[in-house]
């Protein structure tokens, strides 16, 4: 056999190799939906610890009042409690990317909060006002953890990759630092445009999401009752002037029926 041809099945290998190891099917948990993951995690989470350290040098950050040590009580246990699920998953490859980081950024006009891959979290003190108590804002911040413990970003990236490439040129993406990792992730995550602002979630990850979020609350101890109180007042204020939470987070009868219908099963993990 020539070398040339000992080089090209050495080569289909390895491709094959790289793709059963990164690309497999993935459940989410809390959920019976298996999907399929492109992207290494530990690399988004590397991009989003940037943006993050952008976000924190262009915008004004509170670190010394009692609301800041709202977020960051709440945080830690909501972070606490994410961990927590992930070991008992097992899921220590992704428990490894989480480097829990919390800020509230000064902007009262801002009604928003985000975490991004890698456990980077923002509340911008303009949502403050809807969530008066921990367990409000417990609320939002599990539900934003939520979609990062779900994966949601590296999800809507590989959607982003296959729809754009197609899977012949799959073995080029996988590799680290590629450009094509790079574009996807600046798509959804808005960079270069205004940070902060995320391509709105699918309605299936939005509930998914408020599902797993109720649950992480109980167990981080917040009663999960609480979000129904949240939804609607975010609702109400939606009616007067949309907020950008809302532009992400569309809330109408459905969604704040379907968490209702999901408070009883999160209860399970509440006090436990
Ligand atoms: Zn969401």
């Amino acid at each position: 056999m020539s070398s040339k041809k000992n080089q090209k099945i050495l080569i289909s290998i390895l491709v094959v190799c790289s793709l059963l190891l990164l690309i497999g099917c993935n459940d989410v948990m809390f959920s019976n939906r298996s999907r399929v993951l492109l992207v290494s995690e530990g690399e988004i989470a590397q991009m989003s610890a940037q943006s993050y350290s952008e976000i924190k040098a262009a915008d004004k950050i509170i670190t010394n009042n009692s609301q800041f040590a709202m977020v960051k009580r709440v945080g830690e246990r909501v972070a606490q409690a994410a961990n927590n699920t992930l070991l008992e998953a097992k899921n220590t490859d992704l428990l490894n990317t989480f480097k829990w980081e919390f800020v509230l950024i000064d902007s009262p006009n801002v009604v928003n909060a985000f975490c991004m891959p890698g456990g980077k979290i923002a509340v911008y003190t303009g949502i403050l006002p809807l969530t008066k108590t921990d367990d409000d804002l417990a609320v939002v911040m599990s539900h934003e953890v939520s979609h990062a413990l779900a994966q949601h970003g590296n999800e809507r990236m590989s959607q982003q990759l296959l729809v754009g490439i197609g899977s012949s040129v799959l073995n080029k993406v996988i590799e680290n630092n590629s450009p094509e990792v790079k574009d996807a992730y600046n798509t959804i995550y808005g960079v270069g445009t205004t940070f902060g602002v995320m391509l709105p979630y699918s309605r299936l990850h939005e509930t998914e999401a408020d599902k797993i979020g109720l649950i992480l609350m109980a167990k981080a101890g917040y009663n999960p009752q609480a979000a129904t109180g949240f939804w609607e007042r975010m609702s109400k204020l939606g009616q007067s002037k949309p907020p950008e939470f809302l532009s992400t987070h569309p809330s109408d009868e459905t969604r704040i029926k379907d968490i209702k219908a999901y408070i009883p099963e999160a209860m399970k993990y509440y006090s436990k």
